[in-house]
């Protein structure tokens, strides 16, 4: 169990040094001459029930995190357990068992759902594939139920994508991610391609959802405003390690890493009125293919040392659970 968990009991997944190095190749001969650095070593437990929210600017390898962990894609080295069980070792028929239980929800509701398959075909697909519906009736009557779960009208039942608007079409991909009575789901920018007000209506079904199924979500996300509500921890990624993970309301009211400092300065407050001083970062990101020696956000970091440009900083975690990576003894 990593340090980072702060449930009780045994972690329903449990993340240990979970790398993803994409090898770059050059020339003739396609020899690897780099490796992109997207996910590098980094480790996190979610308990049952639990959401935890994953952020960071886009290409800090939230999205292959989430994707590696579930063998979507295939990671280059670390360990997953999903209930005690090896998930990144697991045979053919293991796989099948996890893949029920452990569901995603992509970002684009457009691209992800088959234009020529009917909603009926789109959310039964997986009910027939696992043999979980005894035949096409009852697969039909699974899929009305599911509609009704994420609040769409069943008489939609044999619509097409096309016919639906994107906060809908979502709703029909978090019902497909439901039809396999999963435990968990990772939510990849769930939310990020739709309109504020319908983001709002989504989290809150997602909360509903889960509330209701004992789920537990990882939700990855660019917009710490939007994981707030809805996590109960929040991780912090930087060119693919996780610089800071604490209980969203520490996070928010006590950020202890200058790069979650930055980005929570940049989130609208409620009262506007309130005075917060604006930290800009900046410089773009590093590329992961070369990150920075030492502390890798030391290029950016408006409070930087000497001691950050050579030495990797430490982790400093405390008893409950607040832990983040920096030379800054907080
Ligand atoms: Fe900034 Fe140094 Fe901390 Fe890195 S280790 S976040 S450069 S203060």
């Amino acid at each position: 169990m990593s340090e980072h968990y702060y449930g009780e009991g045994r972690p329903l997944l449990s993340v240990s040094n979970l790398k993803k190095y994409f090898p770059v190749r050059k020339g003739l001969l396609r020899r690897v001459v780099a490796n992109v650095k997207a996910v590098d070593d980094i480790s996190f437990d979610i308990a049952p029930g639990e959401t935890l929210g994953l952020v960071g600017e886009s290409g800090c390898g939230k999205t292959t995190a989430g994707r590696s962990l579930l063998r979507l894609i295939k990671p280059t080295s670390g360990h997953v357990e999903f209930e005690g069980k090896d998930v990144l070792g697991a045979s053919g028929s293991e796989m099948r068992k996890f893949r029920r239980n452990m569901q995603i929800i992509f970002q684009d509701p457009y691209a992800s759902l088959n234009p020529r398959m009917s909603v009926n075909d789109i959310i039964s697909e997986g009910i027939r594939v696992h043999g979980l519906a005894d035949n096409r009736k009852d697969a039909e009557s699974q899929v009305r139920d599911l509609l009704e779960r994420v609040k769409l009208d069943p008489a939609y039942i044999n619509r097409y994508p096309h016919e639906f608007s994107g906060g809908q079409r979502q709703r029909i991909g978090i019902a497909r991610a439901l039809s396999l009575k999963p435990k968990f789901i990772v939510c990849d920018e769930a939310v990020s391609a739709l309109d504020v007000s319908i983001q709002a209506q989504v989290i809150n079904l997602l909360m509903d959802l889960r509330d209701e199924f004992g789920l537990s979500y990882l939700f990855v996300a660019h917009d710490l405003s939007v994981v707030r509500h809805i996590s109960h921890r929040v991780a912090v990624m930087y060119l693919g390690k996780i610089v800071e993970i604490a209980k969203t309301k520490d996070l928010f009211s006590n950020p202890k890493h200058p790069y979650t400092q930055a980005l929570l300065s940049a989130v609208p407050v409620a009262n506007p009125t309130a005075k917060k001083e604006r930290i800009v970062l900046q410089g773009d990101v590093p590329s992961p293919m070369n990150p920075p020696s030492g502390c890798p956000f030391h290029t950016r970091c408006p409070r930087v040392m000497d001691v950050c440009k050579s030495e990797v900083p430490p982790t400093r975690t405390a008893d409950d659970g607040h832990s983040y990576t920096c030379h800054l003894d907080e």
